[in-house]
């Protein structure tokens, strides 16, 4: 389902597929057209400018993944995620305010969500977002973001808040799906950022 309050705007290129130079077409796990999903999230980890893991996932999907995540890790990772969007709301009232969608998109996809960090400045970071047919979904208040730029440093900060059975069932998905396609090259599972 979209949330609340967001904009949709064209898809920017940081979220095309590196190995189709094209958008993403289709959900890794089921296969099916992302055209045909309500939404879909797409999440990138890149390495020196270059995506060293990507994927699709339609919103089924993506839903029957995260039922198998503990419900302790969701009510870690949710707890973390509202106190950060709630701080941001604030700092983002103190500073000057956000003008238009586009200047919301640059807000979201070039800075670190925890750490405010600009992009250019780490070698190492993912991407994520929500997206709806050919348009990125950008959403930045109390309920959620769209999209998101975390860097590693700030990922690591997370991991104490997964569960081993959500970390094995992250890693699970990963090994079922990823046994290296042409062209991309992966960190061993371990190192995957995470879906959510
Ligand atoms: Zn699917
Ligand atoms: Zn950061």
């Amino acid at each position: 389902m979209l949330p609340p309050a967001f904009f949709l705007l064209s898809i920017p290129k940081d979220f095309w597929s590196e190995y189709l130079d094209a958008p993403f077409a289709e959900c890794i796990d089921c296969g099916g057209s992302l055209q045909n999903a309500s939404v879909y999230v797409i999440q990138k980890k890149l390495v020196a400018g270059e995506a060293v893991f990507e994927m699709a996932l339609c919103e089924s999907c993506r839903d029957a993944l995260t039922v198998t995540y503990s419900e302790e890790t969701k009510a870690n990772i949710n707890r973390r995620m509202k106190e950060q969007f709630e701080s941001n709301e604030r700092r983002d009232a103190a500073e000057n305010p956000i003008n238009g969608s586009s200047q919301l998109l640059d807000k979201c996809l070039n800075y670190c969500l925890f750490c405010g960090i600009h992009r250019k400045a780490v070698s190492r970071y993912s991407i994520a977002g929500l997206f709806h047919q050919e348009t990125v979904v950008v959403q930045r208040n109390t309920n959620g973001q769209s999209p998101v730029m975390v860097c590693e440093q700030c990922e690591r900060l997370l991991i104490p808040l997964i569960s081993k059975q959500t970390r094995d069932s992250w890693d699970r998905f990963v090994a079922e799906h990823f046994d290296g396609p042409p062209g991309v090259e992966h960190d061993t599972p371990r190192d995957q950022p995470m879906m959510f």
